[in-house]
């Protein structure tokens, strides 16, 4: 099935940029993701095309309108809902039970998709700092709509008129939004089903992905500068080499990121792939 990304940028030639090769690039061939960019600029609807203006109460800088983006926003929503309304009807028909249509998407046997699941985030350094859970609920769910803020930023009724997440991807300023759409991409698209090889699914030790981050790793050379790699790893004792890995990314993590390891030791159980486990049974 197909991941729907929808790009709400004044820069769509930045698209798929990096994302163009790769795990991602190769997952974009082969339609594991589509990849739609709207342009703010054709939503306008002076001689001049702007889609920014002076911010009220002086100040430097240009905001981007309220107006223009929400005509962009809206397109993208019906955008999308057309898509996944057609992905829905061209699911494979169920084996058994009633010879429908195949526009009768309800009597597929995989579950339809509604578009009204799909977030419409907006990059801003105020958003939410993004997590690994929430690039697992993003790319666990239909798809994803990313509006890209440039100058300094939006006005400010745009969050009050329409249902928009901002998120942020950490506490320093871009010069636009691009780069963190990129940056919420590519962590979502690698956890796409079948995009990563069943060597690294994603959903193993990673860092974050059980709350602490991965222990240390080593590949040949086994002597290399007088430095040799740790003898349980070379014992061929599983239970030792996971003990030992478990003992690892614990140190690392009280080490590294205090903050991690604070919230770990008050719920160790809540693992982002957990809460997909969890909505994959909701549905
Ligand atoms: N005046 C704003 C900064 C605007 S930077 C402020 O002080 O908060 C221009 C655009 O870059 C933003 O609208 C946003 O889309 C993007 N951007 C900048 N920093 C970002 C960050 N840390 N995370 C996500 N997007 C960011």
């Amino acid at each position: 099935m197909t991941f729907p990304v929808q790009i709400l940028t004044l820069y769509p030639e930045m698209f798929p940029g990096p994302l163009g090769t790769s795990l991602a690039g190769r997952a974009l061939e082969e339609g594991k993701w589509a990849l739609d960019t709207i342009n703010p600029r054709d939503f306008t609807t002076d001689k001049h095309r702007s889609v920014d203006d002076t911010p009220a109460g002086g100040g430097a800088g240009m905001l981007l309108r309220a107006d223009v983006l929400a005509a962009a926003v809206d397109h993208a929503v019906a955008r999308m809902a057309e898509q996944i309304a057609a992905s829905n009807t061209v699911r494979p028909e169920p084996v058994e039970g009633p010879a429908s249509p195949a526009l009768h998407a309800s009597t597929n046997s995989a579950p339809t998709v509604s578009s009204a699941n799909v977030p419409i985030i907006a990059m801003t350094p105020r958003g939410k700092p993004l997590t690994q859970a929430r690039v697992r609920e993003i790319a666990s769910g239909p798809g994803v709509t990313i509006i890209c803020g440039r100058f300094e930023g939006f006005d400010e009724r745009l969050f009050d008129a329409r249902p928009i997440e901002e998120i942020s991807i950490g506490d320093y300023v871009l010069s636009g939004g691009e780069m963190g759409a990129l940056v919420l991409l590519d962590a979502c698209i690698r956890l796409l089903p079948g995009v990563m090889g069943a060597s690294s699914s994603g959903d193993d030790d990673e860092s974050f992905e059980h709350g602490i981050l991965e222990y240390p790793q080593y590949t040949r050379p086994q002597k290399w500068e007088g430095r040799i790699i740790p003898e349980v790893l070379r014992s061929g004792d599983h239970a030792k080499i996971a003990a030992w890995r478990k003992q690892r990314a614990e140190e690392d993590t009280r080490l590294r990121r205090p903050d991690l390891w604070e919230r770990h030791r008050d719920a160790p159980d809540q693992s982002p792939s957990g809460a997909q486990e969890k909505d994959k049974d909701k549905e």
